[in-house]
């Protein structure tokens, strides 16, 4: 329902909590976020309100880290409980992804990934995402290229971001019938739902296409933590045909 992304110098936790709080007037029934530091991905996610998650966290903080990724949820396929709540993670735990919309023909490709040797762990129609991004990665090491991949697979109407931890300088995101907007600011960048998520840290906004998939790279010369930026790059491509 609502979605964050941010890749810079700040504290990523900061910035897509603070993110998600301004999508609260769409309602949702669960909350999660996912951090990429110390070459590792960091998630936490709970049912409820965006209290609970915060309280999750002060009980179990995250490391910190500048690349991160956030989502409200409203429940179409699998009630609202902490499994279903995203971001939803790949076996190995390196790839995370957060979804709004329905992914329609997700039963035939959870049938394929289970014949593979995936567990899915979740009811929800998105978790097939993160599985399929990760067999992607494995193969081409990139991730917005495994998104374009992936996305021609999908049915229905999506706005997916992700991260993978082998890409920790990365934020990669796409679109079909379903909206996401870009903010790039000095050194940084966002992905969200919507312009409210990220108004407060700028106003330079661009919406991304239908069948699009967007990339935000940290530029190499910032140290990758927080505090270390040097410059984000943003690049756009079609995820359609081919
Ligand atoms: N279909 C997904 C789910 O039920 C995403 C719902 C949403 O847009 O929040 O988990």
């Amino acid at each position: 329902c609502g979605i964050v992304g941010y890749v810079g110098g700040q504290s990523a936790l900061d910035v897509v909590v603070a993110g998600l709080k301004r999508l609260e007037y769409r309602g949702y029934d669960s909350s999660g976020v996912a951090v990429l530091a110390d070459g590792g991905l960091a998630a936490g996610k709970k049912a409820g309100k965006l209290v609970n998650l915060e309280k999750e966290l002060v009980g179990r903080p995250l490391p910190a880290g500048a690349t991160g990724i956030g989502h409200t949820r409203w429940a179409t396929h699998g009630g609202p409980t902490d499994a279903n709540a995203h971001p939803h993670l790949d076996n190995a735990g390196r790839v995370a992804v957060v979804h709004n919309g329905i992914i329609e023909n997700f039963a035939v490709l959870r049938a394929e990934l289970a014949e593979r040797g995936h567990e899915l762990v979740s009811e929800t129609d998105t978790e097939v995402v993160a599985h399929l991004l990760a067999e992607s990665f494995s193969s081409c090491g990139d991730l917005a290229e495994s998104m374009r991949l992936v996305c021609r697979r999908l049915e229905g109407a999506f706005t997916l971001v992700a991260v993978h931890a082998d890409e920790p300088d990365v934020v990669v995101g796409a679109r079909r019938n379903s909206p996401l907007v870009v903010g790039v600011g000095e050194g940084e960048a966002f992905l969200a739902s919507d312009v409210a998520a990220f108004i407060a840290h700028t106003r330079s906004a661009i919406e991304l296409g239908q069948d699009q998939v967007v990339e935000l790279r940290r530029d190499e010369g910032g140290s990758g933590g927080v505090g270390g930026a040097a410059g984000v790059s943003v690049t756009v491509t079609d995820f359609h045909g081919a």
